[in-house]
C-alpha cells in the first residue's frame, strides 16, 4: 500500500512520520515543490532580526533524514497539478504520474495579495516561504534599506515590523481592519499603538493602500492575510467548507474518503463556537497532520479541535490571545461580558512588571469564552492556562477555583489571571 503526501511542511511531514510509526511497511513518497522541506517558518522573523543567526539552523530535517532514518520517500522540486481520484493518480508538473492508495493533502496556505497592486515590485516581499526570507535577508544586507512600510497588522506583519526594527529601519504598519491581530478589539489595538509609539513605530489602522509600490519607503512587506492552496483539491472534487478552506471530519478525512487534508489548507473545528473556522497555525498543522497521518493508515484518532491560541511578541511586548473577543463572541451568537485588570506579572520586589488581562464570559451559562493577555513576562503560560480553561468549557466559577502556582520569581500570590476572574465575577453578579 502508498501513502502518497503532497506538501512537505508542517502538516505533510507530520503526517507521513505518525503513518509510518504506525505502518513500519508501508510505501510513503512525499512531494514537496519547494527546495526545502521541513523548516520553521514560525522562525523566520527571528532570523530576520538576527536573533537566528543562520537561516539552515530553521531547517528540522533533510530528505536524506527521511529516507535513511525514517524510510520515507521526500521528492524536493516536484509540483502535484492534478489529482484524479478515479485512478488513485497524482499528475506531476513534468507529466509523470504517481499512484496512490491513500492520498494527505498538506499543500499550506498563500499571502492573500488580491487587494494590493504592486506586489511585483523588486522591493514589496511577502514572508511565507523559507526562500521569502532568504530574499529579504539578501535586499536588506545589498541594499541597506533605512525605511519600511508593513501592510497588514496580523502576527506576521508584527512580527515582521519588529524584526526590520531591529535592522535599525524607521518602519511603519498599516492595516485596512480597524484592529490589529484580527481580533476586533480596540483595546488591544490602542495598547499595541502605544507600545509601538515607544519605538518609533506608528500603527495606523483603518488605511487601505491601495497599490503597494507607490509607498515612499525604501521597502515593503505585505503581509494582508493567507488564503488556503485548495484549486488542486477542489478540481478533484475535494469540498470547501464555509471559511473557504478544505473541509474535513476530526479524522482529517475529506467527503473522497481515502483522501485526508490537514494544516494551513483546511479548515478545523473551534471549540467554544463548536464551529468550522479558518486558524492557519503551526500548531494546529502539526496535530492535524499527525491525525491525518494515522487515520491514512486505518487507525482510527481524532483532532479535538482548536481555541484559537496563539502568542506574538510584537517589540517585546507579548500577546497571547484565546478564544473570543467581545465583538467576536456576539457575532458568534453569545451574549459576552468582560473584565479586564493590570496587575504585576510577578512579586513586585521580583521585577514585577505590569500585564493586562482581559477575560470574556458568557453572561447566561457563565462559561469563559476567551482572554487576551499582554506582557513582558509569563504571558505564554497564562494564555495556556486560559485556552486550558476554553478547552475544558469551564464556568467562570470553575476557573476561580484554579490552584495556580506561586514562587515570587514567576508569579504573585494571586495570580494575574484569578484577578481578572474576580473581576468579571464582579461584573457578572452585577
Ligand atoms: P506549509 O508550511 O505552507 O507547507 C505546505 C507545503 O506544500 C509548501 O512547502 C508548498 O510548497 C507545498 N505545496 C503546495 N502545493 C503543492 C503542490 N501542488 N505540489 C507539491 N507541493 C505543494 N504558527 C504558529 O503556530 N506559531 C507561530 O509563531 C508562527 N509563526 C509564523 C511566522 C511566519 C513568518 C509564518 C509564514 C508562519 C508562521 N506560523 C506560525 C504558521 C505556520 O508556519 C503554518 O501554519 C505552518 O507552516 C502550516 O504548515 P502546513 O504544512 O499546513 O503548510
Amino acid at each position: 500500500m502508498r501513502l502518497v503526501v503532497i506538501g512537505g511542511v508542517a502538516a505533510g511531514l507530520s503526517a507521513a512520520a505518525r503513518a509510518r510509526r504506525l505502518n513500519p511497511s508501508l510505501d510513503i513518497l512525499v512531494l514537496e515543490k519547494g527546495a526545502t522541506i521541513s523548516y520553521s517558518a514560525c522562525g523566520l522573523p527571528y532570523f530576520l532580526s538576527g536573533e537566528v543567526k543562520r537561516q539552515d539552523d530553521l531547517i528540522v530535517h533533510t530528505p536524506e533524514y527521511f529516507q535513511t532514518e525514517r524510510n520515507i520517500q521526500v521528492r524536493t522540486g516536484v509540483e502535484a497539478v492534478a489529482i484524479e481520484h478515479a485512478k488513485r493518480e497524482v499528475a506531476l508538473a513534468s507529466g509523470e504520474r504517481i499512484k496512490y492508495d491513500r492520498l494527505v493533502i498538506a499543500t499550506g496556505a498563500h499571502p492573500d495579495l488580491s487587494k494590493v497592486h504592486g506586489s511585483d515590485a523588486p522591493h514589496v516581499f511577502s514572508l511565507h516561504t523559507f526562500e521569502d526570507a532568504g530574499r529579504i535577508a539578501q535586499f536588506l544586507a545589498r541594499q541597506k534599506p533605512t525605511t519600511a512600510a508593513v501592510i497588514g497588522a496580523g502576527y506576521i506583519g508584527l512580527e515582521a515590523a519588529e524584526a526590520l526594527r531591529a535592522n535599525g529601519l524607521r518602519v511603519r504598519v498599516i492595516d485596512a481592519k480597524a484592529d490589529v491581530l484580527g481580533r476586533d478589539d480596540a483595546a488591544l489595538t490602542k495598547q499595541v499603538r502605544q507600545h509601538l509609539e515607544k519605538f518609533a513605530v506608528p500603527l495606523q489602522c483603518g488605511v487601505q493602500v491601495a497599490d503597494a509600490a507607490s509607498l515612499p519607503e525604501q521597502m515593503v512587506l505585505l503581509a494582508t492575510g493567507l488564503k488556503p492552496n485548495v484549486e488542486l483539491a477542489t478540481a478533484a472534487g475535494v469540498k470547501i467548507g464555509r471559511t473557504g478552506a478544505l473541509e474535513v471530519t476530526d479524522r482529517m478525512e475529506t467527503n473522497l474518503g481515502t483522501v485526508f487534508a490537514a494544516g494551513d489548507c483546511a479548515e478545523a473545528m473551534h471549540r467554544v463556537s463548536e464551529r468550522p473556522v479558518y486558524v492557519p497555525l503551526g500548531t494546529t498543522a502539526n496535530k492535524m497532520g499527525r491525525v491525518a497521518g494515522a487515520n491514512s493508515v486505518g487507525i482510527r484518532e481524532r483532532f479535538a479541535g482548536i481555541v484559537g491560541a496563539s502568542i506574538v511578541r510584537v517589540c517585546g511586548l507579548g500577546i497571547g490571545l484565546t478564544g473570543f473577543s467581545v465583538a467576536q463572541a456576539k457575532r458568534e451568537g453569545f451574549d459576552p461580558v468582560s473584565a479586564h485588570i493590570e496587575a504585576k506579572d510577578r512579586a513586585a520586589y521580583f521585577d514585577g512588571r505590569v500585564t493586562r488581562v482581559e477575560l470574556v464570559a458568557d453572561r447566561r451559562t457563565r462559561r469563559l469564552l476567551g482572554a487576551a493577555i499582554t506582557g513582558e513576562q509569563g504571558v505564554a503560560g497564562r494564555v495556556n492556562v486560559a485556552a486550558t480553561a476554553l478547552a475544558a468549557a469551564m464556568t467562570l466559577d470553575q476557573f476561580l477555583d484554579l490552584d495556580l502556582a506561586y514562587a515570587p520569581p514567576y508569579a504573585p500570590v494571586w495570580d494575574p489571571l484569578l484577578v481578572a476572574g474576580q473581576q468579571l465575577m464582579r461584573v457578572l453578579d452585577a
